[in-house]
């Protein structure tokens, strides 16, 4: 994979302030704050500050939209990235929680060209309770789902086959739906624009 270009487009909250345009096939990345989703979405684009890696947890409150150009094997791709905000940070109000939810259930309702959605998990943590909670909700709405597990820099070489094995059976997955990452070590980089390729072409 070689990556070409990436650039910001546009913050959202509502649909109306969704990108328009040419149709291009979308990647949403979810996961909770502070998992590692600005570094993979930076490293995912090439770019060092595409996204702000926030060192307070719960900061991104809305919808942001980036499109990364990639060549693979000749052939030149364009995808959108949707960053949506960060999940279980547990300092914020129940108001900022509901706004929070409905911004988000919104945008994967009705969001056409939306097709895969990234559910970013701490190897090293493991899937927590809104992890959980966000893969049902993605079941249900019917969206497909590619689980990358970040940060596996973390765990010992020997350690990292048996933790995505077990993650893939705590999550009803099968084991190649399941994906490492280290946006520090820069691991997997090549794996998940496969398979982010795949999902939307
Ligand atoms: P976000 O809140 O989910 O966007 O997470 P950030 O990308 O801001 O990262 C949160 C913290 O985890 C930062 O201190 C990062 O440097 C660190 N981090 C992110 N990705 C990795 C990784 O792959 N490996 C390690 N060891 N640390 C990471």
């Amino acid at each position: 994979i070689k990556i070409l270009d990436a650039r910001f487009l546009t913050t959202a909250v509502e649909p109306k302030g969704y990108p328009t345009g040419v149709a291009t096939p979308e990647v949403a990345f979810v996961g909770r704050s502070n998992v590692g989703k600005s570094s993979m979405i930076n490293a995912l684009a090439g770019r060092k500050k595409l996204v702000r890696v926030s060192n307070t947890p719960g900061r991104t409150r809305t919808i942001n939209f980036f499109d990364v150009d990639v060549e693979r094997e000749g052939k030149r791709h364009t995808v959108r990235f949707a960053d949506l905000p960060g999940y279980g940070f547990a300092k914020v109000s129940k108001t900022e929680r509901s706004s929070w939810q409905s911004m988000i259930t919104t945008y994967l309702e009705k969001r056409r060209d939306l097709k895969v959605v990234v559910s970013i998990i701490d190897a090293e943590v493991g899937p927590t309770s809104d992890d959980f909670q966000t893969l049902d909700y993605l079941q249900e709405a019917k969206r497909p789902i590619l689980v990358v597990a970040t940060k596996i820099d973390r765990l010992p070489k020997a350690r990292r086959k048996p933790r995505l094995q077990s993650l893939a059976e705590e999550l009803s997955l099968p084991r190649e739906a399941v994906l490492s990452f280290s946006a520090t070590e820069k691991l997997g980089l090549d794996e998940v624009w496969d398979a982010l390729l795949s999902a939307v072409s």
